[in-house]
């Protein structure tokens, strides 16, 4: 390719649509000052939040852990009528959460009504787990026992999440520690705090019982979960963020041997075979890619393209890449909203720079757009070397770097050359070929002909250095649970 397309205009925000974002954050009853939340698009102040210290976390914990003593004893029933109660009412402020989600975190509001569903479908399918068996029986190979296993709820759960998807985090952690009968203390990101205290105080008005579920906004992360991961009446700790700060966790987790749930970094390889279907592999891609602006733990981080299909994708791609239409989340037709902070923005340059640096060809993007807000143009660099730092490292941006390559058995190892393991993607029409090869990745999960393989059913996580433990499905509700077992002497 020769051209660049990548005069993008920015697409200005809809008055109406940034009303009713504030008219839900005026209903919230946020304090006059404290941590300022700012609009990625524009970086104007949109609200305050409270900063709570150490005590006030310590007394969260407290109240939490008193209100979860009775929330224990109740039915599986009961819990999931209140899940549904609250899946309900997630659904029907779709409207109002879609365009919170959007005005603090930026994404285009036909994504965030995406994460209001994804959201709310934590809450539905652990509202439907709730009354599933949750333990079993077998007898003992000499007769002389029968063993019955049963699930009792972990206990306090101290949740903390990343600003990226603020309401999908928040339930996929909430609404299985509910079910499984926990109370929590979250932590949301100070960037994106809202749509976490909407989320609560629609659980409450569902019938979640009040203190059952603390929400701790601080601008002191590290004394917060020193402080609240050492207290003994916390149990839990689930945490999505970065492989860094899981690091710091589990060593303070150590400490008291707490159990630990942990979703982390990835560098998620997205493998385009020869024999692939060109259109299906550039949409999958634009949506592995693109999705959340492509600030997602699973988003395409090394694109890896058979050599004779090469050409023609990376020429599709450039294409639909450079016509994407950028600007405000809350602007109407907006498909790539901003970057979360000026500083995603500088690592997209520096990236680009470096690669460019290194022999890649930029095929579109590579610029910062203004004059407002963190926007950085999607971006495609093709004969990305190996050694390239956008090759290396999580992007978190809209930046697709393609490589090259020309054997299956180079392409896997090449893909496995990383300490991350979270996703992976295979594009062939040769099904036989996509499972042996989704087999090989050493990844979670893996999305084959399709580049959104996230789902309420099923269990998300990462291997090697993207962590420990599974979010959603079954799985994700036994990380709430501790497993007991009764040992029945027989005659
Ligand atoms: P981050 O690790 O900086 O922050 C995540 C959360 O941890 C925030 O709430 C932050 O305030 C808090 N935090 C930071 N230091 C802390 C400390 N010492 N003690 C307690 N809490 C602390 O990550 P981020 O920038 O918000 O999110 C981006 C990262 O999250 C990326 O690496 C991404 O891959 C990862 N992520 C992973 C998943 C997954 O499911 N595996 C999903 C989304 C994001």
């Amino acid at each position: 390719m020769s051209t660049l397309t990548n005069n993008h205009t920015l697409i200005a925000a809809d008055a109406a649509a940034v009303a009713l974002a504030d008219r839900v954050i005026a209903g919230l009853g946020l304090p006059g000052d404290g941590i300022e939340v700012e609009d990625p698009a524009t970086s104007e102040r949109i609200a305050f939040i409270e900063d709570i210290h150490v005590d006030g976390a310590l007394q969260a914990v407290a109240t939490a852990h008193e209100a979860g003593r009775s929330w224990a004893r109740t039915t599986p029933r009961q819990r999931a009528d209140v899940l549904h109660a609250w899946h309900a009412l997630l659904v029907e402020h779709t409207e109002d959460l879609a365009h919170l989600i959007s005005r603090e975190m930026g994404k285009p509001l036909a994504e965030a009504r995406g994460e209001v569903k994804y959201g709310s479908d934590f809450v539905r399918w652990y509202a439907e787990e709730a009354v599933r068996p949750a333990g079993n029986f077998r007898e003992a190979p000499d007769g002389g026992a029968s063993i019955v296993t049963r699930r009792a709820p972990v206990g306090l759960a101290v949740l903390i999440t990343p600003w990226n998807f603020p309401l999908a985090m928040a339930t996929r952690k909430i609404a299985p520690a509910l079910a499984a009968g926990c109370p929590s203390v979250i932590k949301p990101a100070n960037l994106t705090p809202l749509t976490t205290i909407f989320a609560v105080e629609l659980a409450r008005r569902a019938g979640v019982p009040a203190d059952l579920v603390q929400v701790v906004t601080t601008s002191n992360a590290s004394q917060f979960s020193e402080a609240v991961l050492r207290d003994e009446r916390v149990r839990k700790v689930s945490f999505t963020g970065s492989t860094e700060v899981g690091r710091t966790l589990l060593r303070l987790a150590s400490d008291t041997v707490l159990r630990s749930s942990m979703e982390l970094g990835g560098n998620a390889p997205l493998i385009v075979f020869d024999d692939a279907d060109l259109d299906r592999a550039i949409e999958g891609t634009m949506a592995a890619k693109l999705r959340n602006g492509g600030q997602s733990c699973i988003g395409a981080n090394r694109i890896y393209v058979q050599n004779g299909i090469a050409a023609a994708f990376a020429e599709g791609l450039a294409e639909r890449i450079g016509a994407v239409a950028v600007g405000a989340g809350l602007g109407s037709g907006t498909e790539l909203g901003p970057l979360i902070d000026d500083r995603a923005v500088r690592q997209m340059r520096a990236f680009t720079n470096d690669a460019v640096a290194r022999g890649a060809e930029l095929l579109t993007g590579g610029t910062e757009l203004g004059p407002v807000g963190h926007f950085f143009a999607p971006t495609v660099l093709d004969r990305v070397p190996p050694d390239a730092e956008v090759a290396c490292t999580e992007i978190f941006g809209p930046i697709a770097a393609i490589q090259r390559f020309d054997s299956e058995a180079e392409v896997v190892a090449r893909a496995n050359a990383t300490e991350f393991g979270l996703a992976g993607y295979v594009f062939s029409e040769n099904i036989d070929r996509a499972l042996n090869v989704a087999d090989r990745l050493e990844t979670g999960l893996v999305g084959i002909n399709q580049g959104v393989p996230s789902n309420a059913a099923a269990p998300f996580g990462g291997v090697k250095q993207s962590g420990l433990g599974r979010e959603g499905s079954s799985e994700g509700m036994e990380e709430y649970q501790s497993v007991r077992f009764y040992n029945i002497a027989r005659r």
